[in-house]
């Protein structure tokens, strides 16, 4: 019988997010072999993030052990759009300055190793296919619950990309057509409606957190959104109004992409999960009407 050598070969992965950065060491089999994780950086200057990312990714490697001529590549989750072709990041939400950096080439070029580029959202559903054991195969959705809301595709056992990489861009599903407006010009869409910079603005509104921060970076978001899961989770009526109608408008959302791909499963990830999945979890399969299939 034939097995992997976990040790044969490892990789290194780099989740950049607006509000926290993640770093891995994995082995053959996916194994994490080391990780750290760093508060990504503020202000409008990607070259500074790029170096403190190829500093972070060399003490990672260090600390691991791992023999450096025994790394593969390194792969790097961000947040979309991107430009898959050039390895990219278009003008993403939450990180000014990042317009149309390109992030594959510099990384590159500052760490000496070869670099994939892939959409946060589709790294998810990638990894759910490597590691989610039975929810990662046949037809499901990944809904990537970050800083924004996206969703990763898998159909038949395939990752979905489309044409440029950017597959799975359902912000401007309108799930409240009375809602806000959004920056498309429509009211109500999922992202100007139930991510997590809107929600801790409908909670100061209703006068639950501090309103006097201005609150304009991943990591400020990030620190008032888990505020408000505080709330939540010790009972305040407001906080909880605010979660569970934001998780009925994602439910709507869900329904219509579940609808659309005809996919068997829906599985929820992301950096602000773990915070609402148990509120969401109850809406969610009250509002996700799956596809009838034929008996
Ligand atoms: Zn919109």
């Amino acid at each position: 019988m034939l097995r992997l050598n976990p040790g044969g070969m490892y990789a290194i992965g780099v989740h950049l997010d607006p509000a926290v950065t993640t770093f891995v060491v994995l082995d053959l089999v996916g194994a994490v072999v080391q990780h750290s994780r760093i508060r990504t950086p503020g202000g409008n200057d990607p070259a500074a993030v790029i170096s403190t990312m190829a500093t972070e990714i060399e003490h990672l490697v260090a600390e691991s052990g791992v023999d450096t001529t025994r790394i593969a590549g390194l792969g790097l989750a961000a947040p979309g759009p991107i430009d898959l072709d050039n390895g990219t990041v278009v003008d993403p939400p939450l990180l000014p300055g990042w317009d149309r950096v390109e992030l594959r080439d510099a990384l590159a070029k500052a760490t000496g190793y070869s670099v994939l580029v892939d959409k946060d959202v589709t790294s998810a559903a990638v990894a759910e296919t490597w590691a989610g054991g039975p929810s990662g195969s046949g037809s499901f959705i990944f809904m990537y619950m970050g800083t924004g809301i996206g969703c990763g595709i898998v159909l038949n056992d395939e990752v979905v990309r489309g044409t440029s990489g950017n597959a799975g861009e359902i912000g401007h599903i309108v799930v409240d057509p009375d809602g806000p407006v959004c920056d498309c010009g429509l009211r109500g869409c999922v992202k100007s409606s139930a991510i997590p910079q809107v929600l801790v603005a409908e909670a100061v509104a209703a006068g639950i957190l501090d309103g006097s921060g201005k609150r304009t970076s991943g990591a400020e978001v990030q620190q008032s959104f888990s505020q408000l899961c505080d709330l939540a989770d010790a009972g305040d009526a407001k906080a909880l109004a605010i979660i569970d109608k934001s998780a009925v408008l994602v439910a709507r959302a869900v329904s219509v992409v579940t609808n659309t791909l005809d996919v068997e499963r829906v599985v929820f990830g992301g950096p602000f999960w773990s915070r609402i999945a148990d509120r969401y979890l109850e809406k969610v399969r009250r509002w996700w009407t799956p596809t009838v299939r034929p008996a």
